[in-house]
């Protein structure tokens, strides 16, 4: 099925665009896109022009994301994002920055807020990410957790105060149909959870997921929940394009809530405009602003370290061009694993309170 890298990119591109219409073979097609993805620094400079580090860390770039790196070049937030770094070699950083180790419970979930909990059912992702909090963890060989599904429900009996399921990883989206379809009818079975959510970063990174199978999988579960959200990691405007906006508009249809998740980064998204831009195109396509994350103090990614208070600086700006509504909360995960807190005091820029 492997599709070598090369001339055949252009035409499973052009491919992509007429199979819109025909689900069945769009249905293959992005596994395929998955497959193909880059893995070798030395097919990645084949295909950029460029030397590329190595790194402790592997890399993995589906060719049409590889395609906008290469066009918008090396200074853009795209390269800075998913072309690894000598950077990343750097010693400094914690292995587990939001102490997700600590709160970790039998059968693949973590528990670290009352009511809710997530659930990780894979550690694949549609694409690496140089700045990703769990590079320590995903990237390693072994499984962070393991399959246990008779550990969740135990769990989740004796927890009737988790109502909430949030699906996060690795990429949930990256599960099969069929996989998919089960795990949320194992929690449909259980009565307490009365809300499902999938963190992913799929819609913009492999558009072509967001096929009919995986519509039709997630609108036969919305009978079974009160409500279901799809929180979508996007850090710039320069990800996105026309296929990934058909995608969103398809969920969309479904009536789920689409929410957004944004990884504040540097030279990649720290000023007030990038922020901006990337906002009004989630609330054109109908995403809720959700999260603003301040990034976390993760070993291997410390180069995209903002201060926190050019972080408060770049957040106050926001509201002079954006409405209440479109305004994402600025949070900060603390590294021992209690959880998120807001990030941005609006008394002063300077750091205050104890996070660390
Ligand atoms: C962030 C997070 C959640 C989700 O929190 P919300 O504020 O509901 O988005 C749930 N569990 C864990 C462990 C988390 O880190
Ligand atoms: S998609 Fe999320 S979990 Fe996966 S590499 Fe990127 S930041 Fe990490």
């Amino acid at each position: 099925m492997a599709v070598p890298i090369g001339p055949v990119t252009t035409i499973s591109k052009n491919k992509l665009k007429t199979m819109l219409d025909s689900s069945l073979e769009f249905e293959n097609d992005w596994r395929d896109e998955f497959k193909n993805s880059f893995r070798s620094t030395h097919k990645l400079h084949q295909f950029l022009g460029f030397e590329i580090p190595k790194t402790d860390y592997p890399l993995f770039i589906p060719v049409r994301l590889a395609l906008k790196i290469k066009e918008l070049g090396q200074q853009s937030s795209l390269w800075k994002q998913f072309v690894p770094s000598t950077l990343e070699n750097e010693d400094k950083g914690l292995v587990d920055p939001i102490g997700d180790l600590v709160h970790s419970k039998p059968g693949q979930l973590i528990h670290r807020y009352q009511n809710r909990a997530l659930f990780m059912p894979t550690n694949i992702c549609p694409v690496l990410c140089r700045y990703c909090f769990r590079k320590n963890e995903l990237f390693n060989e072994k499984e962070l957790f393991e399959a246990n599904l008779v550990e969740t429900q135990k769990y989740l009996l004796e927890h009737s105060e988790i109502n909430e399921i949030i699906f996060s990883g690795g990429d949930p989206f990256i599960l099969s149909d069929e996989k998919l379809a089960s795990y949320i009818d194992f929690f449909a079975s259980i009565k307490s959870i009365k809300h499902l959510r999938f963190h992913t970063r799929i819609p913009v990174i492999l558009p072509s997921r967001i096929n009919q199978p995986l519509l039709e999988v997630l609108k036969k579960s919305s009978g079974h929940f009160e409500t279901i959200s799809i929180a979508i990691h996007s850090n710039h405007v320069d990800e996105w394009d026309q296929e990934i906006e058909t995608a969103i508009m398809k969920l969309n249809r479904l009536g789920l809530q689409l929410l957004s998740q944004t990884v504040l980064l540097k030279d990649v998204n720290n000023t007030a405009q990038d922020i901006v831009n990337l906002m009004n195109k989630l609330v054109k396509n109908k995403i809720r602003p959700y999260y603003l994350h301040h990034p976390d103090s993760v070993k291997g990614g410390m180069h995209f370290m903002v201060p926190l208070e050019e972080g408060r600086k770049i957040y106050s700006e926001l509201r002079d061009q954006l409405p209440g509504w479109a305004i994402p909360q600025y949070i900060i995960d603390r590294p021992d694993g209690r959880g998120k807190l807001p990030a941005f005091n609006p008394e002063s820029f300077n750091f205050s309170g104890q996070f660390i």
